[in-house]
């Protein structure tokens, strides 16, 4: 299981809560001891283009700093899926989140939409026909949804049952009701936590939610598998959530 990081995503390229100081350390410290972390290259323009428009990509480039880091993220997610392609499962430890990056218009803390230009990159070189995505951040990933709205070989899912009990149960038949697919992509945002802004999850719900998704990879889609980090603003529990997800979907 590899952890793709850069440094770069350290820097406060904004004022949001995506971008606040120590978050990104936070999670570092919870996985460098036993995770192997790898750098990305930034994603080139033509790389955005799959997903945006130009105009889109030109109105981020105005914030020099939030364009760099977000074009080094959307690389990021790139690399994961990848290594996931080739069988090695990983892991985006990336910021400015992606998943409320439509095509031509961005909010929630989002500039460009991080799985949606890894999905469509992969699909473009026709390594996958299709890809299951599976959003279980607390905000519905409207970007994605939008990116992916006329490509039928692409599902996406976000679960929203506001009990615990029910959310959990709302995953996992997600994961028994889906068909084959290429490839499995998580938006894995940490906001729905207990200790978090949606006040529902324990940290070990994500290592349930990580071991279903590696058990539906390795049943129908030869283990292809990876998340690109969303939300999560706790600090203090950040990095144990992560930590619990890797548990259960690298393992
Ligand atoms: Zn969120």
């Amino acid at each position: 299981m590899k952890i793709i990081f850069h440094p770069r995503f350290n820097e406060v390229y904004t004022n949001d809560p995506a971008a606040a100081p120590g978050r990104m350390e936070a999670m570092v410290t919870a996985l460098e001891r036993d995770f192997e972390f790898v750098e990305p290259n930034p994603a080139s323009d033509r790389d955005l283009e799959r997903v945006h428009g130009r105009q889109h990509i030109q109105s981020v480039k105005e914030e020099p700093l939030v364009y760099e880091i977000g074009r080094l993220a959307a690389g990021g997610a790139i690399l994961a899926a990848e290594l996931a392609f080739e069988g090695q499962p990983a892991f985006a430890l990336i910021r400015p989140p992606g998943h409320h990056a439509s095509p031509h218009s961005c909010w929630g803390f989002c500039y460009f939409n991080n799985i949606a230009i890894a999905v469509k990159k992969l699909m473009s070189e026709e390594k996958i026909k299709g890809a299951f995505i599976l959003d279980f951040d607390l905000h519905f990933g409207d970007g994605t949804s939008n990116t992916f709205s006329g490509s039928p070989s692409v599902y996406y899912f976000h679960p929203e049952g506001n009990r615990r009990e029910g959310f959990l149960g709302e995953v996992k038949r997600c994961f028994q009701a889906q068909k084959a697919c290429d490839i499995i992509a998580i938006s894995a945002g940490f906001d729905r936590h207990e200790e978090d802004w949606g006040g529902l999850l324990k940290t070990e719900d994500y290592r349930s939610i990580g071991r279903w998704a590696k058990e539906f990879s390795l049943d129908h889609c030869r283990g292809r598998r990876f998340g690109v980090l969303e939300g999560g603003y706790n600090h203090s529990v950040l990095g144990r959530n992560v930590r619990s997800f890797l548990d259960g979907f690298g393992g």
